[in-house]
């Protein structure tokens, strides 16, 4: 049997387990771990002693990438790379040496903590510390032990399966599993926002589905192809999604010839409400989610925010409602999404775009200048042209 030189622990006090069952939220997070790590090798995602263990099951399996991955799960606030060892005070003290020696190197202060669960040991944990510390004074005289505020800390764990040598640990995602927190539909543009939307609320344990709106040929196939982009990298946390394209060219054609300018953005976004809400029902989604924030442009106030949840039948979750453009653009550097969402494409929301938007609308009103389109119809034309991309 092929065993591992380096796994990834995650211990019970690094999930981000809050409220949620234990087995559901363990379940939902060993499935997306195994699914999410496919992409670096093969690897054994197992639990044991409340710990869960991420063993690369040949040669060929990537633990840098496989941490890189496990990062971007949510549901874990902290993980650690370790070293395996046989569970030999000698041999343990010689891996510590070789494993940290970098690191070893670059700091000034350490301290070793241990933790022994397998009772056989014949050390306890303050001597296996003490033997292992005075091995690394040894070793690398230029470091002092500082038990308050080392610069490194080394733990050393012996457990069942082996003994474990690391360092302080990794931070992770956070959040909750993926799947733990029902299912919504995302409205993504190719802008700032929208996947910064998709990815808070994938935080908090959704499962997404995305819905694009195209209006070929004033939005172009680059302008859809920066969208599967934006989602991909939402994907990374996220995990795999389905994006559903709703044709919307023959909806705005006709709000322009058909109703007052100034009301021509509130007409549409009405129309992404009961399109949005219609594919939301068909796959099973509880909710909405978009990227808008009061104030940030003609069709984000209050009223006009009104004018579109008179519509909805079901929750729209707006997470970046009360942020500015600055903390909403940190988050979407830190998720590697602004480089794609700067790139200058046309969205269906940018054309036609009214002179002077109506920002105080009434109900009514708009009731009233939106009854002469036949919208069933569109609305079952736009649904009947719809494109599924996975992504
Ligand atoms: P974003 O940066 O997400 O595009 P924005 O500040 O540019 O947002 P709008 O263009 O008014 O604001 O769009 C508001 C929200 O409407 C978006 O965050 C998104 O959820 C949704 N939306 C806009 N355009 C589209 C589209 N083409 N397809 C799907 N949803 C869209
Ligand atoms: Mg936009």
């Amino acid at each position: 049997m092929y065993t591992p030189q380096e796994i990834i622990l995650i211990k019970n006090g690094e999930l981000a387990l809050k409220g949620l069952n234990r087995r559901t939220f363990e379940e939902a997070l060993m499935k997306n771990l195994r699914y999410r790590l496919r992409r670096a090798g093969d690897f054994l995602v197992r639990c044991a002693q409340s710990t869960i263990y991420i063993e690369p099951k040949n040669d060929a399996a990537d633990l840098d990438e496989a941490c890189e991955c496990v990062s971007r799960v949510f549901g874990i606030s902290a993980f650690s790379r370790a070293r395996v060892t046989a569970k030999d005070l000698d041999t343990i003290c010689r891996e510590t040496a070789t494993y940290l020696e970098d690191r070893l190197l670059s700091s000034a202060t350490f301290k070793v903590e241990s933790k022994r669960s397998d009772k056989q040991f014949p050390l306890t944990s303050p001597e296996i510390s003490r033997e292992v510390g005075a091995y690394v004074l040894e070793h690398f005289p230029h470091l002092r032990v500082d038990v308050h505020q080392p610069d490194l800390q080394i733990i050393v764990e012996i457990r069942d399966f082996g003994a474990y040598i690391h360092a302080q640990q990794i931070p992770g995602a956070g959040g909750m599993p993926i799947g733990t927190g029902g299912k919504a539909a995302i409205l993504i543009s190719g802008g700032i926002d929208s996947p910064v939307a998709a990815y808070m609320m994938a935080k908090r344990g959704i499962e997404l589905t995305a819905i694009h709106f195209a209006s070929p040929p004033y939005t172009s196939e680059r302008a859809e192809e920066k969208v599967v982009s934006l989602l991909e990298r939402v994907g990374r946390y996220a995990g795999h999604m389905t994006m559903h394209i709703v044709p919307f060219t023959h909806i705005q054609e006709e709000i322009r010839r058909a109703c007052p300018e100034d009301y021509f953005t509130l007409i549409m976004r009405r129309f992404m409400m009961r399109l949005a809400q219609k594919v939301a029902r068909q796959e099973d989604c509880g909710a909405l989610i978009t990227g808008e924030s009061v104030g940030q442009v003609a069709s984000q106030t209050i009223p006009a925010l009104a004018v579109t949840d008179a519509l909805a039948t079901m929750p729209v979750f707006r997470p970046l409602i009360g942020m500015d453009k600055e903390e909403i653009v940190r988050i979407s550097r830190q998720i590697d999404t602004f480089d794609i969402s700067i790139q200058p494409y046309e969205d269906c929301c940018t054309v036609f775009t009214p002179r002077h938007p109506c920002t105080k609308p009434r109900l009514h009103k708009v009731e009233e200048v939106e009854a002469v389109l036949d919208i069933d119809g569109l609305v079952e034309d736009a649904m009947q042209g719809i494109r599924i991309r996975r992504i």
